[in-house]
């Protein structure tokens, strides 16, 4: 079995063939279109239809294409979370940016940073990592 990315609202399927597809709308903006990002974590390849380009540094708003849901988090700004779920049915919780360009996912289980991935990995580490004095309290 592959890994699987699921709505986190709808659990519905958002990989389809070789992306995940998702409805994107650029911030304060009526410009709306599907964004087809390349499944494997660490390639930041986006594909969009000829008329709806991701402007670097603008930010989006990404809903699940299934149940129209908002995918960007309330609780940490400028991600967007999806769920994955690994050849061994693991599941995390896969955030990435909301700006367009920026380059950095964080695969959380349990609440635990697993995995931070991406050239700008370091820019919203902050929101997963405890300081290590911290940790004997939780
Ligand atoms: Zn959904």
């Amino acid at each position: 079995m592959a890994v699987e990315y699921l709505c986190k609202a709808c659990r519905g399927h958002l990989n389809v063939k070789t992306s995940i597809v998702l409805a994107a709308q650029k911030m304060n903006s009526s410009q709306r279109g599907l964004v087809f990002l390349n499944p494997e974590i660490g390639n930041y390849t986006v594909t969009t239809h000829p008329s709806f380009q991701l402007k670097e540094g603008e930010e989006y708003i990404f809903t699940c294409p299934i149940c129209h849901s908002l995918l960007n988090s309330a609780k940490y700004d400028h991600l967007v979370r999806i769920i994955m779920v690994d050849e061994d049915k693991k599941e995390y919780d896969i955030y990435f940016s909301d700006v367009a360009g920026e380059k950095c996912t964080y695969k959380i289980r349990n609440s635990e940073l697993e995995e931070k991935i991406g050239p700008d990995a370091d820019r919203y580490s902050k929101y997963f990592e405890v300081p290590e004095e911290d940790r004997k309290y939780l």
